[in-house]
């Protein structure tokens, strides 16, 4: 069945062409003209992906983008900003609002598509992953669920797959350069810091856990095995 994308953007040129691209290459594509749209349409059509536009009227791609994450319907839906040049990366991608990647306009819709399948693809090699765990840490793919101790974790998608590559490797050091490749499915620069910001807020959320994710200086960061 084709995967259905849902488009968030009010520049109708852009939407149009987007989802013309996106159904050549064998998607299914939603259109939504607002947020609030979105929003709503994130919900009734159940789509694989969305494509949030940053700079919308009424309610803002940040906005929406916070209410997909917060709601239990819309939090596992990856979701591709798009943003112009010159606005925060960091904080889009995942520091604050959780989105799993994003793509600056002007862009190519050859590069659009790439990185919905790119994303797309990270999904479903996770979903074949089992459970995986580490001391006081678990997590489990299927379920889409981690657990600091007797407490479960409230994850965005970013953050839970950094959490997943850091146990299935739980012992040994993971580069950033691994990291993003295996969160993300490629890397480039600039991104470094993302990971740095990822792990933070992870950090945050695992409370008194957080120390079981060690830095490993000028290199990456490591899961401290069992033993
Ligand atoms: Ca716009």
């Amino acid at each position: 069945m084709a995967e259905r994308v849902l488009i968030i953007e009010d520049e109708e040129d852009i939407r149009e062409n987007l989802a013309f691209s996106l159904k050549r290459e064998g998607f299914e594509a939603l259109e939504a003209a607002s947020g609030e749209q979105g929003l709503e349409l994130a919900r009734s059509g159940k789509p694989a992906i969305i494509l949030l536009d940053l700079m919308l009227p009424g309610m803002d791609g940040l906005s929406v983008c916070r209410h997909l994450k917060q709601a239990a319907s819309t939090a596992a839906i990856p979701i591709i900003m798009l943003t112009a040049k010159g606005e925060e990366i960091d904080k889009i991608v995942g520091f604050e609002l959780g989105a799993d990647d994003y793509v600056v306009k002007p862009f190519s819709l050859r590069e659009v598509v790439l990185r919905i399948r790119a994303v797309l693809r990270r999904g479903r090699e996770e979903t074949y992953t089992s459970e995986v765990n580490s001391g006081a840490l678990t997590l489990d793919a299927v379920r889409h669920q981690a657990w600091a101790g007797d407490r479960e974790l409230d994850l965005t998608l970013s953050e839970f797959k950094l959490l997943q590559n850091l146990l299935q490797h739980a012992g040994q050091v993971r580069s950033r350069e691994q990291l993003l490749d295996a969160v993300w499915g490629y890397s480039f620069e600039g991104y470094a810091r993302s990971v740095d910001s990822h792990i933070k807020r992870l950090r945050a959320k695992l409370g008194p856990h957080g120390e079981l994710i060690e830095t490993v200086r000028g290199i990456g960061y490591r899961v401290k095995s069992k033993s």
